[in-house]
């Protein structure tokens, strides 16, 4: 049995100064059961916790390290940026540079601002669709997470599926009144929805590929309807891009897919690391944020220098390396270990996987939307997190989040969680 008394003492101190000690729930191991560990350093693909343990690690700071951790990239990079000025609040020529990135390789992105985090992305976007078309309903899905955004914790997923609270307290109901959920993969229940009220809804958010109750796919067919409905109602189509943007493809899965949202939301990946999102789309949808139109919006550390230059570095070197086809061969690599353990172990369970994302989901049978990733024993997740944790694998802390590679990855990591992951699934 590995040590872990400093992580434990550890969070008995973060207990005593943090709500549940921990700065997002999920970090808490709520769904798994016992306590986090606490890191000392990351590097690679590897993670040493305080204890001095060693993990091979899937869950990569949450999806933004895609090169791997501290990758010598990005951290050039920020020395270089932070020697010249950490914050100036005055525009600045990485800001420029990121947009025109941005808008160079995302299809639909013809104007871009930059915001602090996912959650700010898509809580913009969702005003901006509101004071563009005038109009207040917003539709979500069930199990889609989009940030703890008032009118958005609504059936959401993620560490709000995990905890069981779905709608959080805090929130007015006459905001969640505004927001209509429906399935995920429905296209009946999409249709019948917009002939009904389609003329008053603003905008339909949505994770292109839900990946925040587990990972399922959209099936063939359903993202053109969504697009085509919304098109048809003028009703404002947001890709919520922040865990697929620079991940599936150098321009989002909506690349991948060949439909164009109206607006995107990003995060992640664009910040190396750093705290960053965000959001763009149509010229003129954009150009209703302010100053040039009336819907407010901004941020003293939007387009911070060290934020930029980070992001800008990792997703050069992204580029440079054609990361996004290595990490397709390695999710290959990755996919045939997780089958083989799953025979050998005699399970049947669904394995779900697309490019550098995947899950592994405690059910048998297909998962297309959240009731369907419902039925998976949870418990028997946990026991599996737990086995592949004490064997030096750290897989997200519950069974309803996506698991990511990173370059930096090796085939002897591959191999030895493989290995690991037989163990834990036998056992
Ligand atoms: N959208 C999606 C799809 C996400 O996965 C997340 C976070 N996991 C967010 C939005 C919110 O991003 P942040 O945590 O940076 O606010």
């Amino acid at each position: 049995m590995s040590d872990h008394s400093r992580s434990q003492s550890a969070f008995a101190e973060a207990r005593r100064y943090i709500p549940g000690g921990v700065n997002s729930p999920v970090r808490a191991f709520r769904g798994v059961g016992g306590e986090p560990f606490f890191v000392e350093r990351a590097e690679g693909a590897h993670i040493w916790d305080v204890d001095g343990n060693e993990l091979i690690d899937y869950v990569g700071t949450w999806g933004p390290a895609i090169l791997g951790h501290a990758p010598k990239a990005v951290r050039d990079a920020i020395m270089e940026a932070a020697a010249k000025g950490v914050s100036f609040g005055i525009p600045n020529p990485y800001e420029v540079e990121m947009a025109r990135t941005i808008c160079e390789w995302i299809p639909s992105v013809e104007k871009v601002r930059m915001v602090n985090s996912g959650t700010e992305a898509t809580m913009s976007c969702i005003r901006l669709a509101r004071g563009f078309t005038g109009r207040d309903l917003i539709v979500k899905f069930e199990g889609c997470y989009h940030g703890h955004v008032d009118s958005l914790l609504v059936k959401a997923g993620s560490g709000a599926l995990t905890h069981g609270q779905p709608d959080s307290a805090g929130v007015p109901g006459a905001f969640a009144e505004l927001t209509i959920t429906l399935p995920f993969n429905d296209a009946a229940a999409l249709k019948t929805l917009f002939q009904a009220q389609g003329s008053k809804i603003a905008a339909v958010i949505v994770e292109p590929v839900p990946a925040n109750a587990g990972l399922y796919l959209p099936r063939e067919g359903y993202l053109e309807t969504l697009r085509q409905l919304c098109s048809e109602y003028g009703t404002v189509l947001i890709f919520d891009e922040v865990m697929t943007g620079f991940r599936l493809a150098r321009g989002g899965y909506q690349e991948r897919c060949g439909i164009k949202p109206d607006l995107t939301a990003l995060g992640k990946v664009i910040g190396g690391g750093l705290p960053v999102g965000a959001f763009g789309g149509r010229a003129d949808i954009m150009n209703q944020l302010s100053p040039e139109g009336p819907v407010y919006q901004a941020g003293t550390l939007s387009g911070n220098p060290l934020a930029m230059a980070a992001g800008l570095a990792q997703l050069r070197e992204m580029e440079r390396v054609n990361g996004w086809a290595k990490l397709e061969e390695l999710g290959a690599e990755f996919e045939a270990g997780t089958r083989a353990a799953l025979k050998k172990a005699g399970r049947n369970y669904v394995f779900q996987r697309i490019g550098s994302m995947f899950c592994l989901y405690f059910t048998e049978g297909e998962v297309w939307n959240l009731a369907d990733a419902m039925r998976s024993d949870k418990a028997g997740f946990a026991r599996y997190f737990h086995a592949c944790l004490d064997a030096g694998v750290y897989f997200a802390p519950s069974q309803f989040e996506a698991g990511f590679l990173s370059l930096a990855h090796t085939h002897a990591d591959l191999e030895k969680t493989a290995e690991i992951v037989t163990g834990a699934l036998t056992a």
